[in-house]
């Protein structure tokens, strides 16, 4: 492997079990009553915080830039679900994220299983999945909100991304998967107990999703597995850290054709068998520079033994499967980065009332100001691109409106995943050029938003020129762009 790992099976055994305490104030039940969602919370804003020369860095939000301005784009019910969700994040996420961040950055194991196991129970997983496998019943717009948030209170984006991944593949595994393996893993992702990701990267390239070695051969009622896939979220904590485990919307090769798409199944790949992971599984997890407090990794399938009641759909059709799951999970990959983006514009806002240079607040200076705007309006683009897509998933797939299809996803999704990542980073990058000095402390936590954030623009759910990509096959024509592609 390219990168420093460490080896996750000498933490094997014993399973490191979540030692969770349940919360007495804030009793975490989703109620479905009449349509309506709402989540109970008690309110206390209580933000980490770090001083220096008497300027107080990552101060409690101002709410400068909240999102409470798209009239008559979100129902009474959705802003109500905010709210609540905000509520939540602010009290148990904000004031840990810094810390999160910090002890995960020194291990990569040091994930914070007690906070998830309350998110759960909070009912901020498997938002869309329906209430028969413990899901909330919402909509993927709710989802989206919830991300959102969430990464408004950890704009390092681990525990966003962990409740991305959680919101997005058990949709998909409702979607594809068997009853009795929806029954037995998603109401476990849905109380923070397990975690269902996607595992299609594999160390020659993540972008070429056609080009999967990872191979599965039937033999009698198990498919058997090698191969190694690598770069992937939630290793350590599907395979060692939370209690039962989960796995990953896993993309391998169940018949020859290399190098083509077809050929390729998708599986429900389930790490553990009898509280145990399965034989002929090495996992790894990396030191990743940004978004610390979710592991990445790889592992290797060295003949590894999975029931065929795994398989999701059909055989020979999972690239068609994961191409529509990317759609679902791109969406709250830019619900994340909107988050992260909306915290680092408080950020400028409040810095820019307390900094006064030349006399002057430096918010009277138009160099500042009218970049300011500038990012600003990219964010509120953004923002638009993410719950249009949002809506429009939950016309194709919970609405089952006729006028649309799953491949109607495919632009606006790409727009929201273009957009959203890149304007995040670049507002990180220059609120840090704002705070001047203070921004190149470990003390300012900017840096945190920053490197998690940037993690959007390299990869997750898909790379930035995919979506380009994506964009102009469906707007040129596709005979035209794939000509020149292959
Ligand atoms: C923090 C993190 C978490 C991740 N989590 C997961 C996960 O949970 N599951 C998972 O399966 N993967 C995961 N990934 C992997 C991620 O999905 C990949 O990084 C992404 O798909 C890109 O693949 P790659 O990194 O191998 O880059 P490549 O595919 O090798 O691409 C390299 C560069 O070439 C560009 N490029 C590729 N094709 C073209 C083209 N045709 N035209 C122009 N430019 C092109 C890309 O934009 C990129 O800049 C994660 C990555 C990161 C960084």
């Amino acid at each position: 492997m390219p990168v420093s790992s460490q080896l996750l099976k000498s933490a094997l055994p014993p399973v490191r079990m979540a030692s969770f305490e349940p919360c007495k104030v804030c009793v975490a039940l989703l109620i479905v009553k009449a349509g309506l969602l709402r989540l109970k919370y008690v309110n206390a804003l209580t933000p980490s915080r770090a001083v220096i020369g008497g300027f107080e860095l990552s101060a409690p939000p101002t709410g400068a830039t909240y999102a409470k301005d798209m009239p008559g784009f979100f129902t009474e019910e959705e802003e109500m679900f905010r709210e609540t969700v905000r509520e939540f994040c602010m009290k148990y996420i904000a004031p840990k994220w810094v810390e999160i961040d910090e002890k995960a950055a020194v291990d990569p194991m040091e994930v914070p299983v007690d906070l998830i196991k309350k998110m759960g129970e909070q009912g901020l997983f498997c938002i869309a999945n329906s209430d028969k496998y413990g899901g909330q019943g919402g909509t993927y717009t709710m989802a989206a909100i919830a991300v959102d948030e969430i990464a408004y209170a950890d704009p390092a984006v681990a525990l966003a991304v962990y409740a991305l991944l959680n919101n997005g593949w058990p949709a998909m595994l409702e979607i594809y998967g068997k009853e009795e393996v929806c029954q037995e893993v998603i109401p476990k992702v849905a109380k923070g107990e397990a975690f269902f990701g996607i595992a299609t990267t594999e160390p020659q390239g993540g972008s070429d999703i056609a080009g999967i070695r990872m191979t599965a051969t039937k033999k009698g009622n198990v498919y058997v597995f090698n191969g190694e896939k690598a770069y992937i979220s939630g290793v350590g904590e599907a395979f060692v850290k939370l209690p039962w485990g989960g796995g990953f919307f896993l993309v391998a090769r169940t018949s020859e054709s290399p190098g083509t798409h077809r050929g390729l199944s998708a599986f429900a790949f389930i790490g553990r068998k009898d509280g145990k992971l399965r034989n002929g599984i090495s996992p790894t997890v990396y030191h990743d520079i940004g978004r610390c407090g979710l592991t990445t990794g790889g592992f290797i399938c060295n003949d590894v033994e999975l029931e065929d009641v795994y398989l999701l759909g059909e055989e020979g059709k999972g690239f068609y499967y994961v191409m529509e799951g990317f759609n679902a999970a791109r969406i709250v990959v830019a619900a994340a980065c909107l988050g992260g983006a909306r915290w680092l514009l408080d950020q400028a806002v409040q810095w820019f009332h307390q900094r006064k240079l030349f006399g002057r607040p430096i918010a009277s200076f138009q160099g500042i100001n009218f970049k300011f705007a500038e990012l600003y309006a990219r964010y509120e683009a953004a923002r638009y691109f993410v719950y249009r897509a949002a809506r429009l998933f939950d016309e194709v797939y919970f609405k089952k409106n006729p006028n649309f299809k799953p491949q109607d996803l495919n632009v606006p999704v790409a727009l929201a995943k273009m957009t959203a990542p890149e304007t995040a980073v670049d507002i990180a990058e220059e609120v840090m050029k704002w705070y001047g000095a203070y921004a190149y402390t470990k003390e300012a936590p900017i840096f945190r938003a920053w490197l998690g954030l940037f993690s959007y623009v390299i990869g997750a759910e898909g790379a930035q020129n995919i979506m380009r990509y994506i964009i102009a096959r469906d707007t040129i024509g596709a005979e035209a762009v794939r000509k020149w592609w292959a």
